[in-house]
């Protein structure tokens, strides 16, 4: 369960996010969109302390990631402790960012074997499985530069998984794909769908998100502008802003 509660955020005197509110229910799968520059990556990246925010509260399960309350105030926790309540949290980003140096299987076992989750023959078992899941059970050993865009980031996407976190952050996952190759990505992102992994995706692809979401979130200028089920949203949208999003994507 993500709570997200009255949250703000400035780079300078720019003020990015306005009081957001929202609640996501495990299992659930929301897509997040909205224009250039409203504010999607800046949220997303929030959730999993990737970037402060200035107001507000944003917790897992009842737990910050970031931070921890004293009296009523939040303090920031120290780096070592942010960085283990954040293996609750898997992220993918549209440029993949694998380890180039590391093959694929290393890019899923570094992480469990670093933090001592397992022990490497079991990060290994592990690792072999997911990349079965992701359809790339061939290519365990070859380096990311070997591998096309696509099967990047379904390498990305088994390197998430690894550590069993609660809920997976997507940002633009196909944005840097050959068109050709999307679909093996939505494929693998539907999957965890339907088994009812949580869900929290910044996507281009609104027939994807009509298809896959529980629900989807507009966001424009830094807040949310409408939200609800894909098909009430999506066909019928009663915020003009939303509106032109949707006549300029579709
Ligand atoms: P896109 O669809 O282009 O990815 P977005 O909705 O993800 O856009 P954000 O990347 O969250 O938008 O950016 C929101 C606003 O914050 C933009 O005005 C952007 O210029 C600004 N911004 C983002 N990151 C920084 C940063 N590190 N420093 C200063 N300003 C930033
Ligand atoms: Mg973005």
């Amino acid at each position: 369960l993500i709570e997200i509660r009255g949250v703000s955020k400035s780079y300078g005197s720019h003020e990015v996010l306005h009081g957001i509110d929202l609640t996501v229910q495990p299992g659930q799968v929301v897509a997040l969109l909205g224009p250039s520059g409203s504010g999607k990556s800046t949220l997303l990246r929030a959730i999993n302390h990737l970037e402060s925010i200035d107001r507000g509260s944003i917790t897992i399960d009842g737990q910050f990631i970031g931070y921890e309350l004293r009296g009523d105030r939040l303090f920031e926790l120290h780096e070592a402790e942010i960085l283990r309540r954040r293996t609750q949290v898997g992220m993918v980003f549209q440029n993949f960012n694998l380890f180039p140096h590391l093959t694929a299987i290393e890019n899923v076992t570094a992480a469990p074997i670093a933090l001592k989750r397992a022990t490497k023959a079991e990060a290994l078992a592990q690792a072999r499985t997911l990349l079965e899941r992701v359809g790339l059970g061939d290519k365990a050993d070859h380096y990311p530069r070997q591998l096309s865009g696509g099967q990047q980031q379904r390498v990305a996407i088994a390197r998430a998984l690894a550590l069993k976190p609660n809920v997976l952050l997507f940002d633009e996952p196909t944005s840097a794909l050959d068109p050709e190759l999307v679909g093996e990505v939505l494929d693998v992102i539907r999957e965890l769908a339907k088994e009812g992994t949580t869900l929290v995706i910044v996507t281009h692809e609104i027939g994807f998100a009509r298809e896959v979401a529980d629900r989807v979130v507009f966001l424009d200028e830094g807040r949310v502008i409408e939200e609800g089920a894909p098909a009430a949203v999506l066909s019928n949208p009663k915020n003009a802003r939303t509106k032109e999003f949707l006549r300029k994507v579709l």
